[in-house]
């Protein structure tokens, strides 16, 4: 067995950093946030839900407006859900347009550039998935603003604090910039208080965004082609309370089924190392790390993974780690709560076999 703590060890906190030019006004104004959320089957989607927990930090006075866009039910169903989903919401936009559907970055970018202006908003929030990361850059390039990217501590309207060297050391950021201040967030780090928003009911008001400023050319060059999707009841990766990860250990896409069999009898999601992904495994959606999503879940189970500095990078954050590696000297044992010195083909099946049926 062996226990977690030498990266936790040689990680520091380091201080940074000017982004741009200070003003003043960004600091004594009041403020008021903007939420870009992302919706699917007519339910604002948990991340979302983190980002608008992660605004409410920003100021008690802060007047958090969440920003919906997509045409359909679906979207009058996300409404709703946004509108109760936290406590702290005082509005929710929607922008009705089949532009926006498919989540293109330049309309997206264009529609956020409009809502800004005309609300006024000091801070822009989204979580930091690949939505968040594709369309946030684009709008700080429109309103000539630099984001703050992957924030995992707001404890100042203006500053941050976010990790770098892919996780192994902290930065603390001052925004000096102009307003408004556009923020990714890490979901992961920003929880949502259950009980809080279980017993704070809320019905924010709903109200459509006014498109007819909006200029045709924001379309912009890209086109959506099509959705290639794998139907699963699985949880979604990035908010699990399991996840049960293959690495290269696995050796084929065959073998990879074996964790997904694990999964399934733990009802968690299935993750992979990036190997894995190249190796053809799994699709790339399911990489954990510093490249692909960043994790924290209950219990981690890695098997036949290395523990190379860009995976630890994802997952480091879970609350209970599991190792399963033949290598005694694999770098996962040091970030591991639990390891386990052994053969991932002789450990999963006997897992399978033990553990009890999800009911
Ligand atoms: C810029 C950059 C970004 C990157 N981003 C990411 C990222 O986001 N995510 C990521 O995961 N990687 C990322 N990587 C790649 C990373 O450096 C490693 O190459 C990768 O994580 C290794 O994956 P692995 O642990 O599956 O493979 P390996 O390092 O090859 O490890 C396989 C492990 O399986 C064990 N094993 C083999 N057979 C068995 C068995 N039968 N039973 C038990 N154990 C067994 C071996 O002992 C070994 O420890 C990035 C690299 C770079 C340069």
């Amino acid at each position: 067995m062996a226990t977690r703590g030498l990266l936790g060890a040689v990680s520091r906190r380091a201080s940074l950093l000017s982004v741009t030019r200070y003003t003043s006004t960004a600091a004594s104004r009041s403020i008021s946030t903007l939420v870009v959320a992302e919706h699917e089957g007519g339910c604002i989607k948990a991340s979302s839900v983190n980002a608008v927990e992660a605004a409410k930090l920003l100021g008690h006075d802060n007047s958090i407006t969440v920003l919906l866009a997509g045409s359909g039910p679906s979207l009058e169903r996300a409404a709703s859900s946004a509108s109760s989903c936290h406590p702290s919401v005082s509005k929710v936009l929607v922008a009705h347009s089949d532009r926006f559907t498919h989540s293109l970055a330049e309309p997206w970018a264009r529609l956020i550039q409009l809502v800004q202006q005309s609300g006024g908003y000091s801070h822009v929030v989204a979580a930091s998935g690949s939505f968040g990361k594709n369309i946030v850059p684009r709008a700080a390039a429109l309103l000539d603003v630099s984001p703050v990217t992957d924030v995992t501590q707001i404890s100042e309207p203006l500053q941050f604090v976010r990790p770098i060297y892919a996780g192994n050391a902290l930065c603390t950021v001052r925004y000096t910039g102009a307003e408004p201040c556009l923020l990714t967030i890490r979901s992961t780090s920003f929880p949502v208080d259950l009980q809080e928003t279980g017993s704070k009911s809320n019905d924010a008001p709903i109200s459509r965004v006014d498109l007819s400023t909006f200029e045709e050319e924001s379309i912009g060059k890209s086109r959506y082609m099509k959705l290639t999707s794998q139907d699963t009841e699985r949880p979604d990766l990035g908010n699990a309370r399991v996840v049960v990860t293959g690495g290269r250990g696995l050796k084929s896409a065959e073998n990879f089924k074996m964790i997904e069999k694990l999964a399934e009898k733990l009802g968690g999601a299935v993750g992979a190392t990036r190997a894995a992904v190249d190796a053809g495994f799994v699709p790339n959606d399911l990489q954990v790390g510093q490249t692909g999503k960043i994790v924290a879940p209950e219990l981690y189970m890695a098997f036949g993974v290395s523990g190379a500095i860009q995976h630890i990078a994802g997952m480091r954050d879970s609350k209970v780690i599991v190792a399963v590696n033949k290598d005694s000297d694999a770098p996962i044992f040091q970030v591991a709560d639990y390891g386990l010195v052994g053969d991932l083909f002789e450990v999963i099946p006997e897992l399978i076999e033990k553990l009890p049926d999800k009911k």
